[in-house]
């Protein structure tokens, strides 16, 4: 396929892994094995049983009948949010759990900024007996205080971390170093499309279900599996990899990824890395991403805590730069907006994330007949207190 990662790890210019040598011997036996492990009978049955029945795929594809009236056009929403534990992210654990056990870890390490990640990540523990570390930055400890007890709760263990700004980048610098220390039986699950290869590739294959029944929805409720474009929003990217995963190779349909703008794009306060970032090499992938003049990286900000991470996975630059995808990116206002008008039209309450995807539908021309489908990469139920406070409900 066109937009696949060669064998080095690059996605054209972007991606690779730009390790240091002592993480040498967890990545080379990551690489190798990767592959042969998720393409086993084996492990695909134990897989596809997960998705089935402890995730609850697959995740209905749902026409959003009032929003579609009120855009004069067709909208599908796929609905990650109904998936256990409330977004996408489990997809990703699962998978790569799964894969632990095959290497014989014992011990499961992972970085979490909103907490999301990291309750995914200690629930796919807790289902395996395996121990969870999670690292957080002290500053995201305190403000995602209701996922930190869910983490406890399930059994991990969380370790603050007091280094930088003290939020994701630095969480996610400190699990690097425990996997460097630890490369025997520890294995380092990763929560996006980031980091050294092969986890963009890797990550991309757990969350390709998306698109892979997506296809199939498609083709039951419209007659052709291909839609008109897909819009899913962009932290590291996840999401969006997994809905565009089966639909690269076909041009016709449009790619849309939706980066947060924060207070916007011209201000200091945004995480649309895309638009303000520049080539570099961040978490062992050389990506775009946010940066002052002496490379330094700056910190994101959005209202959303799960897409303030100051850099993209290497696809997703990739697609930008190849122009296979476009990006947009809306500000903080605009996505509020785009959740209560969901939440009205249909009854469904958006995570913060997924709502700068709804808040997309305003900037695009759409045509009557055009089928549109959006990603809803998670439930609000963890961002009421956001909504309460803006709204004043
Ligand atoms: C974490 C999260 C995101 C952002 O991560 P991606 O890797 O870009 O998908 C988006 N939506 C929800 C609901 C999330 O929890």
């Amino acid at each position: 396929m066109k937009y696949d990662v060669n064998e080095k790890g690059y996605y054209g210019e972007f991606g690779g892994a730009w390790i240091p040598e002592m993480m040498y011997t967890n990545i080379n036996e990551l690489r190798h094995r990767y592959l042969e492990i998720i393409e086993s009978p084996d492990f695909k049955k134990e897989f596809d049983q997960l998705m089935k029945d402890y995730v609850g795929r697959p995740s209905p594809l749902y026409f959003a009948g009032r929003l579609s009236e009120h855009y004069g056009t067709n909208i599908y929403l796929k609905r990650e949010d109904l998936n256990h534990t409330g977004s996408h992210k489990l997809n990703n654990t699962v998978g790569q759990i799964l894969l632990a056990g095959r290497l014989g870890k014992k011990r499961i390490i992972a970085e979490t900024g909103a907490g999301q990640h990291g309750v995914a990540t200690a629930t796919v523990c807790a289902l395996k007996g395996l121990k969870c570390i999670v690292y957080m930055g002290a500053l995201d400890v305190q403000r995602q205080a209701p996922n930190v007890k869910k983490m406890k709760m399930l059994g991990a263990e969380v370790v603050p971390v007091h280094s930088g700004n003290k939020t994701l980048k630095d969480a996610t610098n400190e699990a690097m170093r425990d996997w460097i220390n630890n490369p025997e039986d520890t294995h380092y699950i990763i929560g996006s499309v980031v980091g050294p290869h092969p986890f963009p590739d890797m990550v991309a294959r757990f969350q390709s279900v998306i698109s892979l029944e997506m296809k199939k929805q498609l083709s039951e409720q419209t007659g052709s599996e291909f839609p008109s474009r897909i819009l899913a929003c962009v932290g590291g990217g996840s999401n969006a990899a997994g809905a565009f995963y089966h639909y690269l190779d076909h041009e016709q349909v449009e790619l849309i990824g939706v980066e947060a703008a924060g207070k916007g794009v011209d201000t200091n306060e945004t995480a649309a890395t895309l638009l303000v970032g520049s080539p570099g090499v961040l978490h062992a992938s050389r990506t775009m991403l946010m940066q002052n003049k002496d490379g330094q990286i700056t910190e994101p900000y959005s209202i959303s805590a799960g897409l303030d991470y100051p850099g993209i996975g290497p696809l997703h630059a990739h697609l930008f730069k190849s122009g296979r995808a476009k990006f947009l990116a809306a500000t903080d206002e605009e996505v509020l907006k785009a959740a209560v008008l969901l939440t009205q039209k249909e009854g469904i309450i958006p995570a913060l994330e997924s709502a700068h995807a709804l808040a997309a539908l305003e900037k695009l021309e759409m045509k009557p007949d055009d089928v549109n489908v959006i990603n809803l990469s998670g439930s609000g139920n963890k961002d009421m207190e956001t909504y309460l406070n803006y709204f004043g409900y």
